[in-house]
């Protein structure tokens, strides 16, 4: 029965899709090239990073002695796949973000297959047993202007295919946007793991791997990271599509 009604929402959904592209034919958010909502020549030209940042002040740089760094951020690995700086990645990340183009999410789907096959080192966090994948949340004012997190979208395309035993995380929210108290599930959250802007909702036992669009200095997320620790996550890593300069 529910096979049925996944097919039919499966058949409602490219429907829909088909109906959308009649109206509105797809052009690449990078170049405007018709055909696709970003052409597999600027997915191409995306300016890869292949060595993953240092965990702890985000540098890439190979001869960046990491057991010696200074740096304070709380992450277990970071893996991010391109530079901000690059007009095809900056460009797609500017049409989730602000325009909404939630469309561009099966060529986001194959780049980030891409990423992944190309990769030769294993992720950080491979040998974890269990995984929460945890969009970075926004204020909850301007998830309803915007309709969507676009970092949620990011972490629905990665959740399948970067670790085995992968689940949704929900266990974060920014209290800036006035998150009622009332919504924290454990009372002795309530006051503890409030880090900057996120308060950890629940406890948590397991490795969280926290999901961005961009990460410049990595304060945000290290906040976002602290309450999850605070809360008892084992290990916080990040995964950003892009790094910042
Ligand atoms: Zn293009
Ligand atoms: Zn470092």
């Amino acid at each position: 029965m529910s096979s049925i009604v996944d097919n039919a929402a499966r058949a409602l959904t490219c429907a829909a899709t088909s109906f959308f592209d009649l109206l509105y034919p797809p052009s690449c958010a990078a170049c405007g090239a018709e055909g696709s909502w970003w052409c597999a020549d600027c997915r191409l030209a995306v300016e890869r990073i292949t060595a993953d940042p240092c965990p702890r002040c985000l540098i890439i740089d190979p001869s960046h002695d990491r057991t010696t760094c200074q740096g304070s951020l709380p992450f277990a690995g970071v893996v991010v796949t391109g530079f901000y700086h690059a007009r095809p990645l900056r460009k797609v990340i500017g049409d989730l973000k602000f325009r909404g183009v939630t469309a561009v999410r099966g060529d986001l789907a194959i780049y980030l297959r891409d990423v992944l096959e190309q990769r030769s080192a294993a992720l950080p966090w491979a040998h974890e047993p269990s995984l929460g994948i945890q969009p970075l949340p926004l204020a909850a004012a301007r998830e309803r202007d915007r309709g969507f997190n676009q970092s949620a979208l990011i972490a629905d395309l990665i959740a399948p295919t970067w670790h085995p035993n992968a689940h949704a995380e929900d266990s974060l929210a920014r209290i800036s946007s006035g998150t009622p108290q009332a919504n924290i599930e454990d009372h002795s959250l309530r006051s503890a793991n409030v880090t900057g802007d996120f308060v950890a909702l629940k406890r948590t036992s397991h490795a969280v791997l926290l999901v961005d669009d961009v990460v410049t200095t990595g304060s945000t997320s290290a906040d976002a990271a602290r309450a999850l620790l605070g809360a008892g996550a084992t290990r916080v890593y990040l995964f950003a599509l892009a790094l910042g300069a």
